[in-house]
């Protein structure tokens, strides 16, 4: 057993004070009365719901000859799942120690056995596997004149074969799509992807087999379908109406609200084409305001980035978390809650991580100051030490 005499603790939900923590293996076995003073604070290890690991993992200044488009056209997939392997342990040393991928396949479901049995250090990883059509937001990121391409589903039936076949490779979860997106190339955000019929092929399969469903969707009507059809989870929803946000908040259905990518493109701080810059920035002009409302309607928003390495790096995860008390008025303590015990329940780890408590997994970070009282320190530059699945995988401990 390891244990910290004194700490000041945020437990996922609240301030509870000054603590002890020990922890034992993988596990948190006790929170107790503190011997001693506090110099440090601890925090949940923070969860991303919404990354995709299979990109470049050098850094976007590194990144010459390529763009976050071509590189996986020139780079064969061996080599692809090792960068997505680097990017995974990066977030992780960044203090980010559970994250759900959103375009995985048998890789990343490769990669989570790989952590969770421990032969490489890395993060809880969940896997969710696309279920998208011909001509849908996931498709136009492979250029047309390109055969080999990400499989697509055009009838109910497909969508389900796709399902399946991401259930037998050992994925956890599904991403689908009711709108089209911002890099997607010829694409419109007023394109309605899938018919009903699909979706509700897609929700029906996926629920069958345990998989949570998870939707990408910015427009209104994308919303709409996805709250008739029963998703788990909206991705984006940067065009929410305030009827909707009611329903989203009366349901407490989570949304990963992407705000720093979607910045970053409407403002060409990263190199995006002209076409993707305008559908950002006409985004970007009605979000923060509807979000706002939102979040005042009490809609549950969770931390999730969009975070591929190239355009948000992994690590970006602590200025997301700034943009999201800037955009959506929450308070330093309601954004860490948002990615930690929020985001936890989001993807289905609510009883396992994303707070310090009994029985909970040893995820944490010991960091100077107090981030939930103070949005300046909601950085990756206050972090002491990173424990994750009981280990310290950065920095070192206090004592
Ligand atoms: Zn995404």
């Amino acid at each position: 057993m390891t244990s910290l005499g004194a700490v000041a603790l945020f437990d996922g939900v609240s301030d509870v004070g000054v603590r002890s923590l020990s922890w034992s293996g993988d596990r948190i076995v006790g929170v107790g009365e503190p011997s001693g003073r506090a110099e440090f604070s601890v925090i949940p290890g923070l969860v991303d719901t919404h990354v995709h690991l299979l990109g470049y993992a050098g850094g976007r200044a590194n990144a010459k000859g390529f763009d976050t488009f071509t590189w996986p056209l020139v780079t064969i997939r061996e080599e692809q799942t090792l960068h997505a392997t680097a990017n995974a342990q990066r977030a992780m040393r960044m203090g980010v120690t559970t994250l759900r991928d959103l375009g995985a396949d048998e890789s990343q479901a490769a990669m989570s056995r790989v952590f969770d049995a421990g032969i490489l250090p890395g993060p809880r990883l969940l896997a969710s596997g696309p279920v998208g059509m011909s001509a849908g937001h996931l498709d136009l990121f492979t250029p047309r004149a390109v055969a080999d391409r990400p499989p697509v589903a055009d009838s109910p039936d497909a969508c389900r074969a796709l399902v399946r076949r991401w259930a037998r490779a050992g994925l956890t979860g599904i991403k689908t799509y009711t709108s089209g997106g911002v890099l997607s190339m010829g694409d419109k955000v007023s394109w309605r992807n899938h018919t009903r019929a699909e979706i509700a092929a897609t929700v029906d399969e996926a629920h069958a087999l345990g998989m949570l469903v998870a939707c990408h969707t910015h427009s209104e009507e994308g919303i709409q379908i996805a709250l008739d059809e029963g998703m788990d989870s909206i991705e984006h929803g940067t065009g929410m109406t305030s009827a909707q946000a009611l329903v989203l908040a009366e349901r407490g259905i989570p949304v990963a609200p992407t705000l720093l990518i979607n910045d970053m493109i409407a403002r060409a701080e990263v190199p995006v084409s002209a076409e993707a810059q305008s559908i950002a920035a006409a985004l970007v002009s009605a979000r923060d305001e509807l979000l706002r409302a939102a979040a005042d309607a009490g809609v549950r928003f969770v931390l999730g980035t969009d975070a591929n390495g190239y355009f948000l790096e992994f690590g970006d995860q602590w200025r997301e978390l700034v943009r999201m008390v800037e955009v959506l008025g929450y308070s330093p303590a309601r954004a860490l809650q948002a990615a930690t015990s929020d985001a936890a329940a989001a993807v289905g780890l609510g009883g396992s991580v994303g707070r310090i408590a009994d029985g909970f997994g040893a995820d944490f970070l010991v960091m100077r100051g107090r981030p939930w009282e103070d949005v300046s320190l909601l950085s990756a530059d206050n972090i002491v030490a990173v424990v994750c699945r009981g280990q310290v995988v950065a920095g070192v401990l206090p004592g």
